[in-house]
């Protein structure tokens, strides 16, 4: 295809503020609602990450030594600019993830609200002083890094490159960003909203490309740390090799979460919940309800939400997934489950919306009497799909979630303080919901699950990822000779 017809230009690494030519191997962008081609995406090689990691370099000293309180400027106007471009950027985000435009836009306030965060940091990371004994202080700062990489997934184009921007380079630091190279395109206009609010040439650059870029990055040795954000199979090769070159590294991985529903649940709200959480971005999120744990009798909440279900339309409220073989992986998990003795309630297989043919969409799917030995009960499908597992109490509930692989989020749904109070403490995962579907915690609370669902020590936002792009600077100081005292004394 010829770049006259591709709906976007060409999508180009930006490296010292410019967008640049390559000749590398190119990619197809395709549409995930229609099947078409977008754009082309550059695959890159180790060198055009290096000609990156160099131009961040040469603007690492000068940005670094920029005060905190004007380098959060830069992000005050971004802010203004999103909000500026909100419907455009939403838009980006529907073509090339296929979310629906209302998720796109919840997505680019998500967005707006991270770097609203970021500009709050100058009163977060204000330092310590003590004077620690006669005439001696000691103060400890926050420094910057140095050069940081961060790796983005499909699904959230937008949102996800924002967990770490705004943080990481308030903070002092210049990055790489490696989008996911199924949707390149809203980091463009990342890119050019972050040159237009004021950033310096080369403390935000973009590399693109697949497998190739990310080990380059996890092998360069100019990278202080290396921020990720994708499926656990991948999260564990780039924690494992990125430390092994001896640098920082944060991992997110995929995710199983279980939403526990206990008898005297509120059938409206609960239904309503749980259906928002397993269909919305089509499932593919990884605070998604993927199983429900139904303690007890429930068949009136199990009725409401297959009702909610049905009422849901694909290609109108309900996005496509990201591609032909998502679509696949996703259909291949219910006729699995099916196969086993589970029973299908709602069926979203065979999904085809009028006028869009090409698209690769699922309906949403509920399917009961699924076992914990099921493949649909234990792995990432990743689609709208929830998978009902039946316990007799909270026990067997909680014994279902505690041995599952991953531990991103869990939920439950009761009206009693107690069997809350259970779950809170019970569940094995870093994000709890009470009564809530999608436990994200909102800022200024950090985002990070346990188990496989994350390698390393911090949470990618919030506080916690203040210790994640800095390190400390401890400092003792003693100016009076007279005061004839030792740091001992
Ligand atoms: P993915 O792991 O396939 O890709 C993520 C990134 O890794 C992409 O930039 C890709 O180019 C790169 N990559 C892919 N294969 C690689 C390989 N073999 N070696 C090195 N790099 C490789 O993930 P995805 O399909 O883009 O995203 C969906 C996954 O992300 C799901 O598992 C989802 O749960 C997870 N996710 C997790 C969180 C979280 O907060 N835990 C948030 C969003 C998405």
């Amino acid at each position: 295809m010829e770049n006259q017809t591709l709906q976007y230009p060409e999508t180009k690494n930006f490296i010292a503020g410019k967008f640049v030519p390559q000749t590398n191997r190119t990619l197809n962008v395709v549409t995930p609602l229609s099947g078409g081609v977008l754009s082309k995406v550059t695959l890159s090689d180790a060198a055009e990450l290096d000609r990156a990691v160099q131009a961040a370099k040469a603007a690492f000293p000068s940005w670094s030594a920029t005060p905190i309180k004007e380098r959060v400027q830069v992000f005050y106007r971004y802010k203004t600019l999103l909000e500026k471009h909100v419907k455009e950027l939403a838009q980006l985000v529907h073509e090339e993830n296929g979310k629906t435009i209302e998720e796109a836009t919840a997505e680019v306030e998500k967005s707006i609200e991270l770097t609203e965060f970021a500009c709050s940091l100058p009163q977060l990371i204000s330092g310590e002083l003590l004077e620690v004994s006669k005439g001696v202080e000691c103060r400890v700062e926050h420094k910057p890094l140095g050069v940081v990489a961060s790796i983005a997934p499909f699904n959230f184009p937008n949102m996800v490159p924002h967990w770490t921007i705004p943080n990481a380079i308030a903070l002092g630091n210049c990055m790489i960003l490696k989008p996911s190279e199924q949707v390149p395109i809203s980091a463009i206009r990342i890119s050019e909203l972050l040159k237009e609010a004021g950033l310096p040439d080369g403390v935000f650059n973009v590399v693109n490309g697949d497998r190739e870029i990310v080990e380059a990055i996890c092998d360069h040795p100019d990278i202080e740390a290396v921020s990720f954000v994708g499926s656990t199979k991948v999260a564990k090769i780039v924690y494992r090799r990125s430390t092994s070159n001896l640098k920082r590294c944060v991992a997110l991985g995929g995710a199983k979460n279980h939403l526990i529903v206990l008898p005297d649940a509120h059938l409206e709200m609960t239904a309503s919940n749980i259906t928002a959480s397993m269909s919305g971005c089509a499932g593919q999120r990884c605070m998604a309800a993927s199983a429900m744990v139904a303690v007890g009798p429930l068949d009136a909440i199990i009725s409401k939400i297959c009702d909610e279900a049905r009422k849901i339309i694909p290609g109108k409220n309900l996005g496509s997934v990201i591609s032909k073989e998502a679509k696949e992986r996703i259909e291949r998990y219910i006729a699995e489950a099916e196969k086993a003795g589970a029973k299908i309630l709602v069926d979203g297989r065979n999904c085809v919306v009028a006028g869009k043919e090409n698209g690769f969409y699922v309906g949403p799917t509920v399917i009961d009497y699924v076992t914990p030995d099921m493949a649909i009960a234990k792995e990432e499908v990743f689609g709208p799909v929830l998978a009902i597992i039946r316990a007799k109490d909270i026990d067997e509930a909680l014994a279902i979630e505690n041995s599952s692989n991953y531990g991103n989020a869990a939920s439950v749904f009761t009206q009693s303080g107690g069997m809350a109070k259970k779950v809170m403490e019970g569940a094995s995962a870093g994000m709890i919901g009470v009564n809530v579907g999608v436990p994200v915690p909102r800022e200024p609370f950090s985002f990070g699950g346990w188990n496989e669902s994350k390698f390393g020590v911090n949470d990618i936002t919030g506080k916690s990822s203040i210790e994640f792009w800095t390190k400390l600077k401890k400092t003792t100081v003693k100016w009076n000779p007279e005061s004839k005292t030792n740091w001992m004394s």
